[in-house]
């Protein structure tokens, strides 16, 4: 008796080592990504202490090149938040077009 099999097309899996050694490794999770009903001036001043944490992170390239090659809409990743990454994701796909 054959067997038939089926060969689905699966996206390869991203390396994700880079996180081994992100500066948020073991920070609450609350500070990149926020509380549900947060308000502006908290969210601001959250978001520019995620940063500096980003601003000190040796990975931080490789996090912003792994969020905005995905649909990461939440949170602060490689010191950008969700509108800097979709301007960045902009950005990227331009210059990426240009060449
Ligand atoms: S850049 Fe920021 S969010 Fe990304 S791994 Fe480093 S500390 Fe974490």
């Amino acid at each position: 008796m054959s067997e038939v099999r089926r060969q689905v097309a699966l996206p390869p899996r991203p390396n994700l080592a880079w996180q081994d050694a992100a500066a948020c490794r073991g920070t609450d999770i609350v500070l990149f990504f926020g509380p549900d009903g947060e308000r502006q001036p908290e969210r601001d001043i959250r978001e520019r202490k995620a940063k500096l944490v980003c601003a000190a992170c040796p990975v931080r390239a490789e996090c912003l090149t792994y969020a905005v090659s995905r649909p990461e809409k939440y949170g602060t990743w490689g010191g950008l938040n969700e509108d800097e990454r979709a301007s960045e994701r902009r950005r990227r796909m331009r210059r990426a077009n240009a060449a």
